[in-house]
This record gives C-alpha cells, sequence and structure tokens, in this order.
C-alpha cells in the first residue's frame, strides 16, 4: 500500500491512481494547481489558496469541479488517511478529459486530483545555512499571475540551478529579477524590505502575502518595486519564499556572497516570525 491519493470524488492507493491520456493537462498542461504546507497535520493558509485557485480557475474560464469547502474537506481527509503531520497537499484543476483539440471542449466537467508529500519544513537546515541561487533569463509566457501547470520554463530553470550548485533560479526580465522558479524574491538594503510588486510578470505568492501582512508589524520597511540582479549582488541581505520553504536565506547569487555567506537578521527573523503565525493560524 502506497500513499492514499485523491481523483475526482475517489480515494485510492497511489497505484490505482488513473487519468486518461485525453485529459486536457497531459496534452496542453491546460490545468491549475495549488500546494499547501501542512504543520502539526493542519493546512497552512487554506483561505488564501483557496482563493488564488479561485482566480486563476476564472483567469482561464474553468468551473471549480467541488465547493471551496469540498475542497478543504477532502485536502483534511488526505492528510488524515496519509498522517501527515508535516508536509504539503498539492492538487490540480484540469479542463478536463476530451478528444485532442486546441479551443476549450463543450459539456467537460473538470478534472481534480491531489496528493501529499510528507516531508519535514520546519527544521530545515537549508534555514540555517543559506542557499545558492543563479540567475537566468525569464523565458515564461506572460500571465504568470495564473499558478498554472504549464511549467517547462521553471523546469528547465530549476535544471540549469541544480547543475550549477544552487538551490533556486531567480529569473531576469528587462534588467529586472522577476521571481524564483518556484518562488518569491527579496532583497534587503539598509533595513528596506525590497520586493517586485504584483502584477502579470509574477505569480502573487500566498507566503509572500503572509509575509508582507506580518512585516507590517515589526519595524522592517517595505518597498515594492523592481530591482536589477546587481543591486542583488550589492545588497545586505537576500531571501525567498514558498509555502513549502516559509523563508529561506540566500548566501551566494551567482557565486557573489550576500551578507559575508551568512543568513541575515532580517530573513531569520521573518522565518521565525512566519512559522509561528503559521503554527497559531493554521486550521
Ligand atoms: N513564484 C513562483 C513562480 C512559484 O512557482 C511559487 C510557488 O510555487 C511562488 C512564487 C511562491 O508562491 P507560494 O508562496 O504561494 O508558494
Amino acid at each position: 500500500m502506497g500513499r492514499t491519493v485523491y481523483v475526482n470524488g475517489a480515494y485510492v492507493d497511489e497505484a490505482d491512481a488513473k487519468v486518461s491520456i485525453f485529459d486536457r493537462a497531459f496534452l496542453f498542461g491546460d490545468g491549475v494547481y495549488e500546494v499547501t504546507s501542512v504543520i502539526d497535520h493542519e493546512l497552512v493558509d487554506a483561505d488564501a489558496h483557496v482563493e488564488r485557485l479561485d482566480r486563476s480557475l476564472r483567469e482561464l474560464g474553468m468551473a471549480w469541479p467541488c465547493t471551496p469547502d469540498e475542497l478543504v474537506a477532502m485536502h483534511s481527509e488526505l492528510i488524515a488517511r496519509n498522517d501527515i503531520d508535516e508536509g504539503v497537499v498539492y492538487m490540480q484543476v484540469t479542463r478536463g478529459e476530451a478528444e485532442r483539440d486546441f479551443h476549450f471542449p463543450a459539456d467537460t466537467p473538470t478534472s481534480l486530483v491531489a496528493f501529499t508529500q510528507k516531508r519535514g519544513l520546519l527544521d530545515n537546515p537549508k534555514a540555517e545555512t543559506g542557499v545558492k541561487v543563479v540567475s537566468m533569463p525569464d523565458i515564461r509566457w506572460q500571465r504568470r499571475d495564473i499558478k498554472s501547470t504549464a511549467l517547462l520554463a521553471q523546469v528547465l530553470g530549476k535544471q540549469a540551478a541544480v547543475e550549477n550548485d544552487a538551490y533556486e533560479g531567480w529569473m531576469i526580465e528587462d534588467g529586472h529579477v522577476t521571481e524564483g522558479t518556484s518562488s518569491s524574491a527579496y532583497i534587503v538594503k539598509d533595513g528596506t524590505v525590497i520586493t517586485r510588486p504584483l502584477s502579470n510578470a509574477i505569480l502573487p505568492g500566498v507566503t509572500r502575502r503572509t509575509i508582507v501582512q506580518l512585516m507590517a508589524e515589526t519595524d522592517v520597511t517595505l518597498d515594492e518595486r523592481l530591482f536589477t540582479i546587481e543591486e542583488a549582488y550589492a545588497a545586505d541581505e537576500a531571501f525567498l519564499t514558498s509555502a513549502s520553504t516559509f523563508v529561506l536565506p540566500i548566501v551566494d547569487i551567482d557565486g557573489r556572497l550576500i551578507g559575508g555567506g551568512k543568513p541575515g537578521p532580517v530573513a531569520r527573523r521573518l522565518r521565525d516570525i512566519y512559522i509561528q503565525e503559521a503554527r497559531r493560524s493554521s486550521t
């Protein structure tokens, strides 16, 4: 018996989980997804993930496969059945199964699948050492605000990072950093956190949203503006955020040491504050 996963209304063993080769996510990347972290057997920021999913579905003209409450209940059921104390729940909605043709199929129900990944999130050794990042051109499409399953540019970016012994790739467009291949990007200069404002150019990170809210309750100031990779090289600190890594300090960008190669105080503090809040508010 492997994990119990969810496929269109049924909880099944992962070995028995099947989707059609005609599923439009398989043929076109015509789907959207969410990754929600789990701490102490509870979902973190579930409402914000539901809200972003709703937006992604609306932007692509896709119907909800169930109600938002049913979606959250399904997540909780997977957490319970797989005894996930810490980890993530991955879910995706696709435009369903239809004869291959580019335009939207008529009267085709959307498809919903989900699975859990058990992994340690709180005691992450990378939070102590910091991580290395390499920059690369942003070759993605222009609707990066939609959390689409079409992730080939990010697959190539992450592979290039791994081949350069780095943890993450920071993508650059018109001379400015957009974001990481699977994370939001920040630098810190003179006590101010700088991150790109929300637009079609980046994914509205759920962790970013929470961090921005939490920062407002501290003496750390926030400047939402574009920044160049050269500014990042000269920053006091850099860090990234994502649902599964929370806040991770960056200590090396393109071979230049940031903050003397050690995690900085702002990133450390924001990680602590974020984890405290996540534990307090997990549903
Ligand atoms: N940016 C991109 C491109 C991502 O893929 C992700 C997460 O997968 C993020 C940012 C961070 O978003 P979140 O904090 O919602 O995980």
